[in-house]
């Protein structure tokens, strides 16, 4: 397979392509991003995704081209590399100013850069995670996909000393998400999810999960969980786009449905199973 990354108008090999030491997206982490599923040549739930992009874009101030603009990018990148399944990693900064300054010295052409890797996950095999409870130590706007991700890489590198695989996130307590993916709850029967304030990023699996039930007439609560609250829960898993649904089966030391995957996680990656398939058939 041919592994051509775009950058600013070029299709480049990945070592060939350079961005400015002045870029802000290098200087500050001025840039957003987005991570889309490919399936059998389809991205997955893609207008979803760039409205999320719009939705950053706007938060930090940046004019973007119109949406189907990285409509095309995105077919593009997937014809031009003849990828099967994948996943596209988007992303926009400011662009390369003369020099470092906070503030843009002048009017910038945004930056922006795209690629498509293979998955490292395999969906016929659940395989249920461990995971680590931790204080939320990033900024207040977690709901915008920002490239600035010093706060999550810290604490997936304090989750790997503790053997976990990714964190469970909480704020004086009150749940929030992972360091790169959503959290469900499964109690009595109940599917509940923290809510999408500006403290999680509204994930588009979260989002398409929260469909799914519903459409399987699950009771689904957008509501606040608390860490008090786990020891109730009958099962937990996570979602996010690089790895779909993924059962839960260890928080700190609590194990949940005796390690393995439950029966509501269970009926939820079946759905979303078939969701992929009817969306890559049309
Ligand atoms: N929260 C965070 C902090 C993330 O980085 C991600 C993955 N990008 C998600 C949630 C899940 O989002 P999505 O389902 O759109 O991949």
């Amino acid at each position: 397979m041919a592994n051509l990354v775009y950058l600013n108008g070029d299709w480049l090999a990945a070592s060939s392509a350079k961005v400015s030491v002045n870029d802000r997206g290098f200087l500050f982490a001025d840039g957003i991003y987005e991570v889309i599923p490919v399936y059998q040549r389809r991205p997955f739930l893609l207008n979803l995704h760039l409205e999320r992009l719009q939705r950053s874009a706007q938060a930090i101030g940046l004019a973007i081209a119109p949406l189907a603009s990285y409509q095309s990018l995105v077919t593009e990148l997937i014809d031009v590399n003849d990828s099967v399944d994948g996943l596209v990693y988007l992303q926009l900064t400011f662009g390369a100013d003369s020099h470092r300054n906070h503030l843009p010295s002048q009017p910038l052409t945004p930056t922006c850069y795209a690629s498509i890797s293979p998955f490292n996950v395999r969906w016929d095999i659940p395989t249920p995670v461990k995971v680590a409870t931790m204080e939320d130590i990033r900024w207040l706007r977690c709901d915008i996909k920002s490239t600035s991700l010093l706060g999550n890489v810290m604490l997936k590198r304090a989750c790997q000393q503790q053997h976990a695989d990714e964190p469970l996130l909480h704020r004086n307590g009150r749940i929030t998400e992972g360091a790169s993916c959503n959290y469900f709850f499964v109690k009595q029967g109940r599917l509940l999810t923290p809510p999408a304030d500006h403290l999680i990023l509204a994930g588009i699996t979260r989002t398409w999960v929260i469909e799914l039930a519903q459409q399987l007439a699950m009771d689904v609560s957008e509501t606040p969980v608390f860490l008090d609250d786990l020891m109730t829960m009958d099962e937990v898993f996570l979602t996010s786009s690089s790895r779909e649904i993924q059962p839960v089966a260890q928080i700190d030391d609590i194990i949940f449905h005796q390690g393995q995957c439950g029966p509501v996680t269970a009926q939820l990656i079946q759905a979303f199973h078939t969701s992929k398939r009817h969306l890559i058939q049309e």
